[in-house]
């Protein structure tokens, strides 16, 4: 279903009056995690202000440690319903267990698989009933193939609203967090209608690394952006060395303006 045999025109996928896989770069960008309603309404009047169309913050976060932050959970998941009313951004949120799918469906607009479930196929089946659009991220050591097969597990529940989102891949380089697998980007629109969003924060790990990578991902022609923000990084509950302080994003979103038209 998902293949670009089976359709030759690129998916788009709408979002309220955002598209993702158009002619504009779609710019998902927000915490990692939401950590107070404060911070979560902050950061998105900032991205908001920069020029970001969806936001982004996890409620229920899959950590490797089970003494990190676990997120607010419900409590997250209602304050990212205000910071759409407030905002008026639409939300991306991460769902880690088929569990959570009725709270998820009262909340949030889009769904996302994490990294770490690419493979949680139950989980997969369950964000394919669901009917929101998803994002599906690939996983830490997945290949393409396994990654649209994963997609394929969505699409056959009859959703086909499905975003590949590329964070980057496990391999023997330590200097950067992940490996940006920019070439995911030609082989996938070649091999797939469905829209690609490239995740820089989470690929690199490293502030100082997200913009080039990101400015990399829309030449090579990537749909979209999703990109970690923090008013305050030093003091974020996760992922705080690769959020971008507000002001370094509005920077980003002119360059990438200059290579492609953001939404
Ligand atoms: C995230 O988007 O915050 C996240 C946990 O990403 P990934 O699943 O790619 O590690
Ligand atoms: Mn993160």
């Amino acid at each position: 279903l998902v293949s670009r045999q089976m359709k030759k025109e690129d998916t788009v996928i709408r979002i309220g009056n955002v598209e993702v896989g158009g002619d504009r770069i779609a710019i998902i960008a927000g915490p990692c995690a939401v950590e107070s309603r404060e911070q979560a309404m902050t950061i998105a009047k900032e991205v908001k202000k920069y020029g970001a169309t969806l936001f982004r913050g996890g409620a229920f976060k899959p950590r490797s440690s089970p003494y990190s932050f676990q997120g607010l959970e419900e409590e997250g998941l209602k304050i990212l319903a205000e910071v759409r009313e407030v905002t008026g951004l639409r939300i991306v949120t991460e769902i880690t267990s088929p569990m959570h799918a009725d709270l998820m469906f009262k909340y949030v607009d889009v769904i996302q698989i994490g990294a770490r479930n690419m493979q949680n196929f139950e989980l997969l089946k369950c964000a394919g009933r669901m009917g929101k659009p998803v994002v599906l991220k690939r996983g830490l050591a997945s290949t393409i193939e396994e990654w649209l097969m994963s997609a394929e597990y969505i699409a056959a529940e009859g959703n086909p609203n499905i975003i590949l989102c590329e964070r980057g891949i496990r391999t023997f380089e330590p200097y950067t967090r992940n490996t940006l697998d920019l070439s995911a980007i030609p082989v996938l629109k070649q091999l797939t209608h469905l829209p690609v969003l490239i995740d820089p924060s989470h690929a690199t790990g490293i502030r100082e690394k997200v913009s080039p990578m990101a400015r990399a991902a829309v030449a090579a022609g990537a749909d979209g952006l999703m990109i970690e923000v923090h008013h305050k990084p030093e003091e974020a509950l996760s992922d705080g060395p690769q959020s971008l302080y507000p002001k370094q994003f509005g920077r980003l979103v002119r360059d990438i303006y200059v290579i492609a038209p953001v939404v």
